[in-house]
């Protein structure tokens, strides 16, 4: 990928001057190229359960007198469908977060009510996982119940100017990978901190981390650790990819810290909203 190209023209100037031209085509060439892997990736991912599909669609012909047989094809056959509308849905989602639309729609967020939700949204996985989602506030670790609510104007609540939608698919897929990625009765814990003028979403889990090789690949599109456990877990390797252009786009950028056998934590840092001006501040400004 450090390949220089160069492309290189001889031009007669006048009956006794030469010029060379050279021009660094390196940036155009990487494009090309990773525009090509994209689709042949794009292609290859579409093409496994399309091809899974008509081949069980064949066999389950052969074997209709044999209902087991029928009933296994059929699982099957609407597991690899799902794989399919999976990867599409993430294309959209990758496409979308690419197209920077979404700072048009910015608005005042409550951080506390998003990490709630990008919670709840998990909620069910989890716990088919015995795995403890928590919300930890100031060290304290509070359970999000599906039905319960933390108190959306908690003091500990901070606010950002950005999308919902893209916000909150950046942080439901890093808690969807924490719970993805890790074994069962471990926790994983969803914190909020404030710097400066910034706002910390953290996401810590206890799961398997990642190598120490694979850390500055992983959010690069279709980029998995281990290929087949992520096919198992439902993985599409898109995740990561999308969750950084949504961050992005948002004006926030995305930091991993990972060990392998001890855990992964991801950082989200957004700019922290201004405060609201209420009639109280507005006069303290004017004098
Ligand atoms: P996938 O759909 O495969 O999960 P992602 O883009 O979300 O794709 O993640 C890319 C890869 O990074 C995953 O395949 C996995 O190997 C690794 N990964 C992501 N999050 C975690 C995590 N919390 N713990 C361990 N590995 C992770």
């Amino acid at each position: 990928s450090d390949t220089l190209y160069l492309h290189v023209r001889v031009g007669q100037i006048s009956d006794d001057l030469f010029a060379i031209f050279i021009s660094d085509m390196s940036e155009q060439r990487r494009f090309e190229i990773m525009r090509r892997d994209f689709v042949t990736n794009v292609s290859h991912e579409l093409k496994t359960p399309a091809g899974a599909i008509s081949l069980l669609a064949e066999t389950i012909g052969d074997a209709a007198d044999d209902p087991g047989m029928v009933k296994y094809f059929a699982g099957r056959i609407s597991k690899e469908s799902e794989r399919l509308t999976e990867l599409v849905h993430r294309l959209i989602d990758l496409q979308k977060a690419q197209s920077a639309a979404a700072v048009l729609n910015a608005e005042r967020l409550s951080v506390l009510a998003l990490v709630r939700e990008a919670i709840v949204e998990n909620q069910v996985k989890a716990e088919s996982k015995h795995i403890n989602l928590v919300l930890s506030l100031n060290g304290k670790q509070k359970l999000v119940h599906v039905e319960g609510a933390v108190n959306a104007v908690d003091e500990d609540d901070l606010f950002i100017n950005a999308d919902h939608e893209t916000i909150k698919t950046a942080v439901k897929n890093l808690v969807e990978n924490a719970v993805n990625y890790s074994p069962e009765h471990t926790t994983v814990a969803v914190g909020i901190g404030s710097g400066d003028d910034e706002v910390a979403i953290r996401v810590v889990d206890q799961g398997i981390g990642i190598p120490e090789s694979s850390l500055d690949r992983i959010f690069e599109r279709f980029y998995r650790v281990d290929p087949a456990r992520s096919r198992e877990t439902g993985g599409t390797g898109l995740g990561l990819a999308i969750t950084k252009h949504c961050v992005q786009d948002c004006g926030g950028t995305i930091a991993v810290w990972s060990r392998e056998g001890e855990g992964s934590t991801f950082t989200i840092t957004l700019p922290q909203a201004q405060a609201v001006e209420t009639a109280e501040t507005a006069e303290t400004a004017g004098n």
